[in-house]
């Protein structure tokens, strides 16, 4: 697989996102937003209390974009399965067959609003269940995991738990299995009741009846988020947010968030400013970089 190098990266189109990219591209850099359709942002009816505004949600979200691109910001549309960090930061992505690398990351993905009401789950994190495949899969070497969740991140997650484990099983509570079964996955489509196990995960039951015997159950719902990248990378977390200091950096080099994944208010006039500060420090990142390199 090739690799494209690009000056930064911002995952997220949003408030935050394009922020972001307006004070490194007007500061000379090339950067490039990835993003995967409309966030938050364009959930909201009207948008009446950010300074000097009024209207819709989708129409400032399209409005964002478009400032951004006429700076030179190139926008990806794509989503963006997983990221590793070795010299640089790598990215795959689920449409882009090239792996995209860069030196400064800008996490600003919003929060992913999924909640799973499972009995038995919060006894059970780090006792069997876990949020990241990268993070925990060598516990389960040749164990039995399950994966739950039907989208391109799942199966990313999946495919990467199957060098290791002795079995995975994608589990689409309720959903579709058929892009899971056609990637050679075996396959569940029951919705689940409950997960069950003494101080370990063991079982998991389904609201048909049946159960599943398992040690591993992986939650991958919906995309990736800036919070599942960051645990991978191995960012200090604050609950499901990103922990950032004063400048929007985490403790990664290089590693930066802002906007809805860092927590707090979860407001626009808020994503703009950490956007607009994690932009500049990405900005100083760089050119520290350079100088470095010279
Ligand atoms: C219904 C509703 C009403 C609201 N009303 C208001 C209001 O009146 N005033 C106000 O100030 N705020 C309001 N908000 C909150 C506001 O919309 C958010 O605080 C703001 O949009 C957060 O910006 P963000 O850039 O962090 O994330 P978002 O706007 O959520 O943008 C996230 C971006 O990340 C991208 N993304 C996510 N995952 C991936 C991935 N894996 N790969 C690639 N791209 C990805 C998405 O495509 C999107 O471009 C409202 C929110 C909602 C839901």
């Amino acid at each position: 697989m090739t690799n494209n190098i690009k000056q930064a990266i911002i995952i997220g189109g949003g408030p935050a996102g394009v922020s972001a990219a307006l004070y490194l591209a007007r500061a000379g850099q090339k950067v490039c937003i990835i993003e995967n359709g409309p966030g938050a942002l364009a959930k909201a009816h009207k948008i009446d209390n950010y300074y000097g505004i009024a209207a819709s949600g989708a129409k400032l979200y399209a409005a964002g974009l478009e400032q951004a691109r006429s700076l030179g910001v190139e926008i990806l549309q794509d989503e963006v399965l997983g990221v590793e960090y070795t010299d640089c930061f790598t990215l795959s992505l689920k449409n882009t067959a090239v792996q995209l690398q860069t030196e400064a990351l800008i996490l600003a993905t919003g929060s992913k609003n999924i909640t799973l009401n499972l009995p038995g789950l919060i006894e059970l994190e780090g006792k069997g269940i876990s949020y990241c495949a990268v993070c925990d899969g060598f516990f389960f070497r040749k164990k039995r995991v399950a994966v739950l969740g039907n989208g391109a991140y799942a199966l990313h997650e999946a495919a990467y738990l199957k060098q290791l484990a002795g079995s995975v099983t994608i589990l689409t509570n309720g959903q579709s299995g058929d892009a899971a079964k056609a990637a050679g996955f075996e396959v569940n489509t029951s919705v689940l009741q409950a997960v069950e196990g003494n101080g370990k995960l063991s079982s998991i039951r389904f609201t048909d009846g049946s159960t599943l015997a398992v040690d591993g159950l992986f939650i991958a719902l919906g995309t990736a988020d800036s919070t599942d990248m960051a645990r991978k990378l191995g960012a200090e977390l604050n609950g499901r947010f990103i922990r950032i200091d004063g400048d929007g950096a985490t403790n990664i080099p290089g590693l930066f968030a802002a906007g809805d994944c860092t927590g707090g208010l979860m407001q626009v006039a808020k994503a703009v400013h950490e956007g607009a500060r994690a932009g500049l420090t990405a900005l100083k990142f760089l050119r520290q970089h350079k100088t470095e390199e010279k």
